[in-house]
């Protein structure tokens, strides 16, 4: 099969490295890619969102198979426009992942459904804004509507800062995905992210991973787009899974199905494990960065069938694989991230990493004069498998150790949590 992935992170570079294993793989691009996905498929210097390109190239390389790993291009229609000139396209339609790209849809589904979720309103202008936030108090959660990517989100611990998180929004700080509000109930409980591969009538539960949103060690500072993972996830208990594939996965895909935009390709749940049992906090409709750069090294299956299992429908009877080995990610980021960061400086020492002992995924490099440099605020997503997570984070530390990159930085206690968990110490909180 000729196969196209679009997008240049590390979540690519996993995807790109999981479906350059497959048998049925016979030549792999990437649009754009990145200096490390260079050595598993051929980089095209096409942008993710450039969607009249992508379609012409996918076109002229009569490629069989486009695997879309970005949000972005899914909700502006990548998959509608590949479908229609006849390429098939894993990931969702611009109707379905609305999922994502509409806080308020996404909430209204659930409503109309009965899928758990905190409570809500949605608002077009300030003034009945700030009534329902008088009325419920803080703490209250004030977000975009739209795709910002992933900084739309105020939880506001006092009224007055929901009110200006409100105010923010309508002045255009996230763009046109800030002309519509959401505000929520404040849910409380253990976060939990859930993955499942659907195929628009079936739903097929991936292993379970977690991920560090906070820049600092201790889980402290402001969020980023994810400092690192690690699968499976202690708390995602075999009755635990059932229970969220039965109460809210499968309802959305039904629900998404009777109301005309069935969903195919990963669906994301960002759930909160409340004392009322797990609420949806959000969907995403692709995979987890860095959550991929976990799941991937874990897979015992080839993936490419089952993502075109996922496009074709025929996930009913379908089984994935998974390695027993714990496997654990930790991001190196550009000094500065997630404020403002420079751009190209040298990484050196990653030819002194054996494969066998960790994968290095490229998040944003780009390679010049024969030297890899840092291109972006996530740079490298650092993979490791072991027995248990604590043996995984200790060979991703020492590989780790071993780059030499002075204009880079990451946390250093990736997988705490779970560490703690497998000493023995209750929930590690
Ligand atoms: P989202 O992008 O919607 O998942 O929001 C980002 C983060 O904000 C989540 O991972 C939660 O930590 C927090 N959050 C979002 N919605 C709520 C909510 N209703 N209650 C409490 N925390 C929330």
């Amino acid at each position: 099969m000729r196969i196209l992935v679009v997008g240049g992170g590390g979540r690519e570079h996993a995807l790109c490295w999981a479906i350059a294993a497959s048998p049925l793989c016979d030549r792999l691009w990437c649009a754009p890619g990145n200096a490390g996905i260079a050595a598993e498929a051929e980089c095209v210097p096409v942008a993710a969102d450039d969607i009249d390109a992508i379609v012409a190239f996918a076109r002229a390389e009569k490629v069989d198979l486009v695997v879309v790993g970005p949000e972005g291009p899914l909700v502006a229609g990548l998959v509608d426009r590949l479908e229609a000139a006849g390429i098939a396209a894993f990931g969702p339609s611009a109707a379905a992942a609305a999922l994502e790209g509409s806080k308020g849809f996404m909430k209204d589904l659930c409503a109309r459904h009965g899928i758990p979720t905190g409570g809500y309103a949605r608002f077009r202008e300030a003034a009945p804004a700030r009534a329902w936030i008088a009325r419920h108090g803080a703490p209250i959660v004030v977000k975009a509507d739209g795709l910002a990517a992933g900084k739309g989100v105020t939880v506001a611990q006092s009224v007055a800062e929901a009110n200006a998180a409100v105010d923010a929004c309508f002045a255009g700080t996230f763009g046109a995905a800030g002309a519509e509000v959401v505000i929520e109930e404040f849910l409380t409980g253990e976060e939990l992210s859930f993955f499942a591969l659907v195929d628009g009538a079936n739903a097929l539960p991936l292993a379970g991973a977690q991920d560090h949103k906070a820049v600092g060690d201790g889980d402290t500072g402001p969020n980023t787009g994810g400092m690192g993972a690690y699968s499976p996830a202690p708390s995602l208990t075999p009755a635990l899974q059932k229970q969220v594939m039965e109460t809210i996965v499968l309802p959305t895909v039904r629900a998404m199905a009777a109301e005309g935009c069935p969903f195919k390709g990963v669906l994301y749940a960002g759930l909160m494990l409340t004392a009322e049992g797990p609420k949806l906090l959000e969907y995403n409709v692709r995979f987890g960065d860095p959550e991929c750069q976990v799941l991937m090294p874990r897979l015992a299956s080839d993936i490419v069938p089952a993502l075109m299992a996922a496009r074709d429908g025929a996930l009913a009877n379908f089984d994935l694989r998974w390695r027993p080995e714990a496997a654990l990610t930790v991001v190196m980021a550009t000094n500065g991230y997630p404020g403002s960061y420079g751009r190209g400086s040298a990484i050196g020492g990653l030819d002194a990493i054996d494969p066998g002992e960790a994968i290095v995924f490229h998040a944003g490099t780009r390679a010049a004069d024969g030297k890899v440099l840092a291109d972006g605020g996530r740079v490298l997503a650092v993979t490791a498998l072991g027995k248990t997570v604590a043996q995984a984070q200790a060979k991703a530390y020492a590989a780790i150790d071993r780059i030499d990159w002075p204009g880079g930085f990451c946390r250093r206690d990736i997988g705490w949590r779970a560490v703690a968990r497998e000493r023995g110490e209750g929930s590690g909180r």
